[in-house]
């Protein structure tokens, strides 16, 4: 095993990643930009080198500033977390090629599923349902609308490079077509400086259901079942849970392995997770698959009684995975809600200021809090505006949810506007407690979360 690696990334994730690697007795050294000078994550870690201003670019986008930071330090791997450099092949090959250990996949298949349009041509050769559309080269409108005709509408189009909702655009009509398709690749030029688009038949609704793989670098492959991330707004969760509620057990094993042929056919290793969506008839189709460990594992950390990262610093050093497929097991019920520092009055923007006040639900083994701030501490505008994960676990999905709204009802924050009270009328409606859940949960009941 490492004895000291680096977490490239700032917030609650480093600071998850910390306490784990402290619980293996590895050492820890975090970077830092400007603005986290007396962040919590630096203050956990053992060592902590500064890396520059505060935009991300300047700091933690820099891979050639922290990889010297690992190279001062004697770090012997590094740990992407999410966002930032964590699907950055460029990235994981200068660790590689500086003898530093990238705690993630093999370069070739970060670049294999960099690609929503390539992703799908792997996937469909290895047999893997997809989404019905149009994922080739040729990028012709002409072509494009040629097939979104042929499928029918409404289409979703989406940009090959997307992430986080953006360049993506439902078109409902024939006559709307070309005007959406140069409005999607303006979005994803800006965005990700590459307009390649696909087309996929826009499913109405569907569950957006999730499989968390792993692999180690001796073949092995096992998944460790579902997530359930329906509850979305803009196409961006909301509420994540683990299991997917009322899965047929032939459709979650039949999901489970077409995850591993994924994961198999690009030599994958580390954690990944492939999103599906699924129909209400139980057909699943491939949507894409992320090389990283995911915001919401802890649900299924909670459901398996595994540490996810414990098991990525192992298969990254070379150690086969823990457990084999059966010796998984699915024990009970698990929720993450995500609370932000935004305004769901005004159009869910993302406020800024200090955290005056700040009064956490009591922790324990069934409820769990995944921050990177303290009190006093201040939610900027350069990076992501999220304050905390709160993770509960249940016997079932009713104590699950009962454990939830009282964490919720004791999480206090003062000083900025958050989602506390959005997330606890979200959850208390009637069709979330039944589980009546689609991508559209939120729209469609409107009227009874606000
Ligand atoms: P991003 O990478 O930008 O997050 P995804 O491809 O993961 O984009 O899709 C995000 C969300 O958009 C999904 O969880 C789902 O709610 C919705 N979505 C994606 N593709 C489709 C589709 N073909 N039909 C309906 N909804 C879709």
């Amino acid at each position: 095993m490492f004895h000291k690696i680096l977490i490239a990334n700032r917030g609650e994730i480093a600071c998850r990643v910390m306490r784990t690697a402290r619980k293996l007795g590895i050492r820890t050294v975090a970077v830092y930009s400007d603005a986290d000078r007396h962040s919590l994550h630096v203050a956990m870690a053992d060592e902590a080198i500064h890396i520059g201003a505060a935009p991300s670019r300047e700091s933690y986008l820099c891979g050639d500033k922290i990889l010297a930071a690992a190279k001062k330090t004697g770090a012997q791997a590094i740990h992407p977390g999410y966002g930032f450099l964590s699907e950055n092949a460029a990235f994981a090959r200068a660790c590689a090629d500086a003898g530093v250990v990238f705690i993630g996949p093999p370069v070739g298949a970060i670049e294999a599923m960099g690609s929503k349009s390539a992703a799908k041509t792997i996937m469909e050769k290895a047999g893997v349902p997809l989404v019905p559309g149009y994922h080739g080269e040729d990028q012709s409108p002409a072509l494009i609308k040629q097939h979104a005709d042929a499928m029918g509408y409404p289409v979703l189009l989406k940009a090959a490079a997307g992430g986080g909702g953006k360049g993506m655009r439902q078109v409902w009509s024939a006559e709307e077509f070309t005007g959406a398709l140069d409005a999607a690749k303006r979005e994803a030029m800006n965005a990700f400086g590459d307009d390649t688009m696909l087309v996929e038949k826009y499913l109405t609704q569907p569950r957006h259901v999730e499989i968390q793989v792993f692999c180690d670098n001796h073949g092995n492959g096992v998944y460790l079942f579902e997530r359930d991330c329906s509850v979305q707004r803009r196409h961006q969760k909301v509420i994540e849970e683990a299991p997917a509620p009322g899965m047929d057990p032939a459709v979650r094993e039949a999901m489970g392995d077409a995850a591993l042929k994924a994961a198999h056919a690009i030599h994958y290793s580390g954690a990944g997770t492939v999103e599906f969506l699924l129909d209400a008839d139980g057909s699943f189709y491939f949507m894409e698959m992320n090389t990283r460990l995911q915001v919401e594992h802890p649900v299924t950390e909670m459901i398996t009684h595994q540490d996810l990262v414990e098991w990525q610093l192992r298969v990254a050093a070379d150690e086969s995975l823990p457990l084999t497929q059966d010796q998984l097991r699915i024990d009970g019920h698990s929720f993450e809600a995500r609370i932000y520092a935004e305004d769901p009055d005004n159009d869910f923007l993302p406020v800024t200021g200090m955290l005056n006040y700040l009064q956490t639900p009591e922790q324990s083994q069934y409820v769990r809090v995944e921050t990177g701030v303290r009190q006093g501490d201040e939610v900027s505008v350069y990076y992501d505006p999220m304050i905390a994960k709160l993770v509960v676990w249940g016997r079932d999905r009713d104590s699950a949810l009962r454990r939830l709204q009282l964490a919720l009802t004791e999480y206090r924050i003062g000083g900025m506007t958050t989602n506390l009270a959005f997330l606890y009328n979200l959850i208390s409606t009637e069709p979330f407690r039944a589980a009546q859940l689609d991508t559209g949960f939120i729209e469609k009941h409107q009227s009874l979360i606000f």
